[in-house]
């Protein structure tokens, strides 16, 4: 669904917000596109245990455990971050995972850089046996297929598409879907120059670019002005952004608008990719920094 946001912008300009993060009760936005085709093929392959990783606010975490038990798969979370096994309770994105049936293993920051190794996954096959491995964050071939499926025909109609960017997955899945009359921008919400050659090897075409001012100092972190335009942006259009991902990119897309970036009667479409359950989390951390708290929760 594709929602008008109403604001007045100047020289004729419209904004659109793709509501995917409406797309399922529990497995919200991009998360789940993400999951969708890697869940197939694990099934095809007969596997009954998924094996994936995540920091303590992770949406695909949360969504990784709700969709192992909405389609009958075993979950398995590692962790980043030992000190995260005595704060389950006070942590509403794995208490919420666990709820769901997932088991964590929770492992050192040094050891979780190294994840990806071969070793390491030896480690695991011992520990849990055979299990079909999710990348951070979800993004592989079979990920990006699920995310060409955001855009429809309809949006066709749009000259700019802009989207948030982590690692980099969803944003292909979105170029490859798009028209080459059609601009997509993307809004790293971290520190990130490697992204432009990550992405490259999952497109073919060059019909995009990525905004890099807006990532407000690196992955997770955010600023007061940041929770305020977002507390504005709920009171003035009644949606919920995450400050992560969408906040980032939101407050980047009104802020190029007030600086002539977009030509005059620019149509543009912003996709929201979900991402709220971790508001609570980052709420809780507010609360006790005594800041200003963001005034919805999802
Ligand atoms: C993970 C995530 C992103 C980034 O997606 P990538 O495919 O990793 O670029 C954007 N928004 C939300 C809410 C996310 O959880």
């Amino acid at each position: 669904m594709n929602q008008k946001i109403e604001i007045e912008f100047k020289s004729g300009i419209e904004l659109y917000i793709k509501r995917d993060d409406l797309n399922h009760p529990f497995i919200s936005g991009n998360k789940l596109r993400k999951l969708k085709y890697n869940l197939m093929e694990a099934k095809n392959k007969g596997f009954s245990k998924i094996v994936t990783f995540g920091g303590a606010f992770s949406n695909h975490i949360l969504a990784t455990a709700a969709a192992g038990k909405e389609f009958g798969f075993e979950t398995i979370g590692v962790i980043r971050g030992e000190e995260l096994a005595f704060e389950i309770e006070n942590n509403p994105t794995l208490y919420e995972a666990k709820k769901l049936g997932m088991v964590f293993y929770f492992v050192t920051r040094e050891v979780y850089r190294n994840k990806a190794s071969v070793d390491f996954l030896k480690h695991l096959e011992d520990k849990f046996g055979s299990f079909y491995l999710v990348p951070e964050g979800g993004t592989n071939e079979l990920a990006i297929k699920g995310c060409e499926e955001i855009l429809k025909e309809d949006d066709f109609s749009f000259d700019f598409i802009c989207c948030a960017v982590g690692t980099g997955g969803t944003i292909s899945g979105i170029i490859n879907a798009s028209q080459q009359n059609q601009k997509i921008l993307g809004f790293p919400a971290l520190k990130a120059n490697f992204l432009y050659n990550h992405i490259r090897k999952f497109v073919h075409k060059n019909n995009w670019d990525l905004v890099l001012d807006y990532h407000f100092g690196g992955y997770g972190k955010i600023k007061p002005e940041l929770i305020t335009f977002l507390n504005k942006f709920y009171l003035e259009t009644k949606v919920p952004l995450d400050p992560l991902y969408n906040g980032k990119m939101m407050f980047g897309i009104i802020d190029l608008i007030s600086r002539d970036f977009f030509p005059p009667n620019a149509k543009i479409l912003a996709i929201h990719t979900g991402g709220l359950q971790g508001i609570k989390g980052i709420n809780k951390i507010l609360k006790e920094k005594k800041k200003e708290i963001i005034i919805y929760e999802d």
